[in-house]
């Protein structure tokens, strides 16, 4: 059965044939470790997962690398701003290395929670300074630099088809940014490397064009080529990446190396807040994996609700959405044990199920399917290894998962008692202030004989009944 995937880069489905067979490359842009990651960013580390996973599926033994930026990446793309590692350091008073090594313990956490499965490479963009040196020296070589006074910049203007990913309108992208180039010849012209300039920088190396840093776009080249070789299979990342990031990566493997890194380059669409902004770290509500398990959700609540959507459509987050898919992973759960053990996959689920995920990890279709197994007339001990095999892509962890009552977390147990004392004092309105928050903290107050009892409100609450 062929695997198709969407491939950005012909703007079609293409039957996936590995490079070499059996294997599989897989590059992932990571997190630029100046804060932690909101759900909108581990969504598309979901969807690296479920493309792993699926690709294993498929026998693929996948290589699969994720990179760390912990330098370089400025405040705007355009190589203006500030270096928001810099930035981080300032705000948290800390160095600028301990964010980093704070921000990627705090994102792997996160990923092991979503059961995501552990990349073979973590790639530190400042543990690869001299490689991206490297990779910066052979661009120049064959001609693709040029120097201003605060760095070394990509020419883009020499590369016929520079922009292609993103059918960027290069004309107009150029002749629309007459004001703010600084010494830059084009538009779309980017920084390799940065001279330090100004007040001392807690991120810098000395290099043949002199002291400084790297550009941000940089290390994806060096590290890939690195990991993976100058020519690898898959190259993904947030549907963001495309009109700039990964256009630039690009242009600087085909000035280096003369073809682009990946024969396929995967996105996912952005998650989105209510009303249809997009979910950033720099605007709008930033909600983290810890905001939804404060609030008594369970982390692959998040990975099922990630699974209903197509990984190139567009989600909305809503709490409702997310109680929905927290009721829905108690129903399989529970439902899971109920069956028993000892039987074989079934055949035609099975087909179907992997027709789905391999028509572009279609994981709705394959969610829908799974439901109607359950309804089926297929016998027990067979439906319970069906669902053991679909897991291996679905990742909700459902045969290691034992039955628990979540415990309201220590910050509604605290307004609890504060509502209680104030009941006590026969002071009423800060009695029900405080009820108003229990509830909006997502939990029900009972009063019973033996004192008040909390609860999560919606049908949430995991039970063995
Ligand atoms: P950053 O840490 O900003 O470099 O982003 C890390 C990854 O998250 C990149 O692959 C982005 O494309 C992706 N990303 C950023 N915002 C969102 C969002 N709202 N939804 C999905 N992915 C996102
Ligand atoms: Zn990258």
């Amino acid at each position: 059965m062929e695997l198709m995937l969407y491939d950005t880069y012909e703007r079609a489905l293409r039957p996936f044939v590995a490079l070499q067979s059996g294997a599989a490359g897989l590059y992932a842009c990571g997190p630029t470790v100046y804060d932690y990651a909101h759900i909108g960013n581990l969504r598309t580390y979901l969807f690296g997962d479920v493309l792993r996973r699926v690709l294993a599926l498929n026998g693929h033994a996948v290589r699969h690398v994720i990179c760390i930026t912990d330098v370089g990446h400025l405040t705007s793309d355009a190589d203006t701003g500030e270096d928001k590692m810099e930035k981080g350091s300032r705000r948290t008073s800390q160095s600028a290395w301990d964010i980093a090594a704070f921000y990627t313990a705090a994102f792997q956490q996160d990923i092991a929670a979503l059961n995501i499965l552990a990349p073979a490479v973590w790639a530190r963009a400042s543990e690869h300074i001299q490689e991206q040196i490297d990779f910066i020296a052979g661009i120049e070589r064959n001609g693709y630099t040029y120097r201003t006074g605060d760095g070394i910049y990509f020419d883009t203007q020499k590369l016929a088809r520079y922009g292609h990913l993103a059918r960027l309108d290069i004309d107009g992208l150029r002749s629309g940014h007459r004001v703010g180039l600084g010494d830059k010849r084009a538009a779309t012209d980017f920084a390799l490397w940065k001279f330090s300039g100004g007040p001392q920088r807690q991120m810098e190396w000395d290099s043949p064009w002199g002291r400084g840093f790297p550009g941000w776009h940089i290390e994806c080249s060096a590290m890939s080529t690195r990991y993976l070789g100058a020519l690898f299979d898959i190259h993904i990342g947030g549907e963001d990446h495309i009109p700039v990031h990964h256009s630039n990566e690009i242009a600087q493997h085909e000035a280096c190396h003369h073809h682009p890194p990946a024969r396929y380059w995967l996105h996912g669409a952005f998650l989105q807040v209510d009303g249809g902004d997009k979910m950033s770290k720099s605007s709008g509500e930033f909600l983290r994996l810890a905001t939804l398990t404060a609030r008594g959700f369970d982390p692959l609540a998040y990975r099922y609700l990630a699974l209903s959507a197509h990984y190139r459509s567009p989600l909305t987050f809503s709490w409702a959405a997310l109680d929905a898919a927290q009721t829905a992973l108690n129903r399989l759960r529970l439902a899971y044990h109920r069956l028993p053990d000892g039987g074989q996959p079934d055949a035609g689920y099975q087909r179907a199920m992997q027709a789905e995920l391999n028509q572009d990890l279609n994981t709705p279709r394959a969610l829908a399917l799974m439901w109607e197994l359950l309804k089926s007339e297929v016998a027990g001990g067979a439906q319970r290894a069906t669902l053991d095999w679909l897991d291996q892509v679905f990742g909700l962890g459902l045969a290691a998962w034992a039955p628990q009552v979540l415990a309201a977390p220590p910050a509604v147990l605290a307004l609890v008692a504060a509502r209680d004392q104030a009941r006590h004092q026969r002071r009423w309105a800060d009695a029900d202030t405080l009820r108003r928050a229990i509830e909006d903290a997502g939990y029900a107050v009972r009063d019973t004989p033996a004192g008040a009892r909390v609860e999560r409100q919606a049908a949430s609450m995991i039970s063995n009944e």
